[in-house]
C-alpha cells in the first residue's frame, strides 16, 4: 500500500469504485476513461510500480488468465480482444501501480502510432 497511489486507493476503498472481478491477488474494475466498448483494468493487490519491478512469473500469469476469463464474462472472447501493459514515460505508462488493459468490442487500431 503506498498512501500516493491511485489504485492502492481504490483496492483500499478509499476511492469507491465498482468492481467486476476480485480475488486475493487481484481485482478489476472498468476504466473511467474508456478507449473501447469494454476497457477494464485487471490490478494487482499488491504495489508494484511498473513491469521492470515485476518479478512473480504467477502474478503475471494470474493477471493474464484474469483477463482471459473476463473476456468471456464480457461477451468479447470469440470477437477478441487486446491485453495491453504501458511501461514508464516512452509506454505511456501514467499510473504508477501495475495493471494489465482489456479493450474489446470493436475492431481496434494499429498498435503502435
Ligand atoms: P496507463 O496509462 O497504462 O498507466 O493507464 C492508466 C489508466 O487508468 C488510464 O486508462 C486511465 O483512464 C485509468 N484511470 C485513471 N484513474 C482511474 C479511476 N479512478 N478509475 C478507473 N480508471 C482510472
Ligand atoms: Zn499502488
Amino acid at each position: 500500500m503506498r498512501e500516493d497511489c491511485l489504485f492502492c486507493k481504490i483496492i483500499n476503498q478509499q476511492i469507491p469504485t465498482k468492481l467486476i472481478y476480485e480475488d486475493e491477488t487481484v481485482i478489476a474494475f472498468n476504466d473511467i476513461n474508456p478507449q473501447a466498448p469494454v476497457h477494464a483494468l485487471i490490478v494487482p493487490r499488491e504495489h508494484i510500480d511498473t513491469i521492470n519491478n515485476l518479478e512473480n512469473e504467477n502474478l503475471a500469469g494470474h493477471m493474464i488468465l484474469t483477463a482471459k476469463r473476463l473476456s468471456g464474462v464480457l461477451g468479447i472472447q470469440q470477437s477478441g480482444y487486446r491485453l495491453i501493459m504501458n511501461c514508464n514515460e516512452d509506454g505511456g505508462q501514467t499510473v504508477f501501480h501495475i495493471h494489465l488493459h482489456l479493450l474489446g468490442g470493436k475492431q481496434l487500431g494499429e498498435l503502435v502510432q
